[in-house]
């Protein structure tokens, strides 16, 4: 199996594509670097397995040879970075995406879009399953991201209905773990370098906002499983115990052992006050839940941050 996955110098990018060449696969990778980083791929290099093409995926995309499957993983996933990446955002996640379908088609490959829980917006059920259509306001600032993902999924179900290309939608839920860059913005990453430095940890709101943390092992072997014998409906992958912020800043105080303070900053316009996977058709369908409790995967994240920060 001969695999393309877009956005490979990214996060997740680059943990999928390190279980997936331990399977066995040959994988391609392929990122502009544009919120990525070459040192989250630098390990790969001289794999027998391992190619990589610097490429921004909003262009016809070239692939020599043969390929069974094109993950598609590009765009930017923090708020921070989409904010500040609003038409880069919308380029990847329409132009990106029309690209790494068009190729998919184009070698007889199977496709992997992946989508996020922000398709539900702010969302009116909790906890959120897959036959929930959301509450996205188009016009907002984080819609620059939703609204882009929420096209991508269309994109990808057209294709598939058309042209029948085999295609998997992941909507994956707040994910953390080594790699994510120390200032991406997002609360884990945030929290544990702030902590780390002393820094005061910065609650947005009064923290009673909530959200689900998935370990990125988990999430990635959610994914795998959902590539090789999922099916096209849309798919949560996420980890359905839910915290309050609060309640994360509080764990992340107690583990690192820090004196930081907690401080309050505004909220986030239009951001969810609530979040939780229903993760019932991973369980029924991939026989997937995830294993690593929070404790345990910010253990593991905060170590990876000493040594970056600390
Ligand atoms: P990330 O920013 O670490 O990785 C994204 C990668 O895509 C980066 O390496 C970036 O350089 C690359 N990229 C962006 N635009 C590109 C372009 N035009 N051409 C080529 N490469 C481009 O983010 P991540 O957390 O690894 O997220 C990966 C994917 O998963 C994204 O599609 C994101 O929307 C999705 N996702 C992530 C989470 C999460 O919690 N991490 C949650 C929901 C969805
Ligand atoms: N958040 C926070 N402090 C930070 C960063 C984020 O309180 O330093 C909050 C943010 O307002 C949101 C939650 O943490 O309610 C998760 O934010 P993140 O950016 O990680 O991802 P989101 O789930 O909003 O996409």
């Amino acid at each position: 199996m001969r695999v393309l996955i877009t956005g490979a110098a990214g996060f997740l990018g680059s943990h999928l594509a390190d279980r997936l060449l331990a399977d066995g696969y040959e994988v391609v990778g392929m990122d502009n670097f544009i919120t990525g980083s070459p040192d989250n791929i630098a390990h790969l290099t001289g794999h027998p397995g391992w190619s990589f093409h610097r490429h921004d995926v909003t262009n016809f995309i070239y692939v020599a040879g043969p390929l069974d499957g094109v993950l598609h993983f590009a765009s930017p996933a923090s708020p921070r970075d989409y904010l500040e990446l609003p038409i880069q955002t919308l380029k990847v996640g329409s132009l990106g995406t029309h690209k790494a379908l068009g190729l998919a088609l184009a070698k007889q490959a199977r496709f992997l879009i992946a989508s996020t829980s922000e398709v539900y917006g702010d969302p009116l059920v909790h906890p959120q399953p897959e036959a929930y259509w959301g509450n996205v306001n188009p016009v907002g600032p984080r819609g620059v991201y939703d609204e882009a993902k929420r096209f991508a999924e269309a994109m990808t179900m057209a294709y598939h209905r058309f042209h029948g290309v085999d295609t998997r939608i992941v909507r994956i839920f707040n994910t953390y773990g080594p790699r994510m860059r120390p200032r991406d913005g997002r609360v884990v990453s945030n929290f544990i370098v702030q902590a780390l430095l002393g820094e005061p940890l910065t609650v947005y709101g009064d923290g009673g906002q909530s959200r689900s943390f998935c370990y990125v092992d988990d999430l990635v072997d959610g994914i795998v499983r959902l590539f090789e014998r999922g099916t096209a409906e849309p798919t949560n992958i996420g980890n359905p115990v839910e915290f309050t912020v609060r309640q994360l800043a509080g764990e992340v105080l107690r583990q690192t052992g820090s004196a930081s303070r907690i401080v309050q900053e505004p909220l986030p316009v239009d951001d969810p006050k609530v979040r939780q996977p229903d993760i019932t058709r991973a369980r029924s369908l991939l026989g997937w839940e995830p294993k690593v409790p929070l404790a345990e995967g910010l253990e593991r994240t905060i170590a990876y941050f000493r040594t970056k920060v600390a």
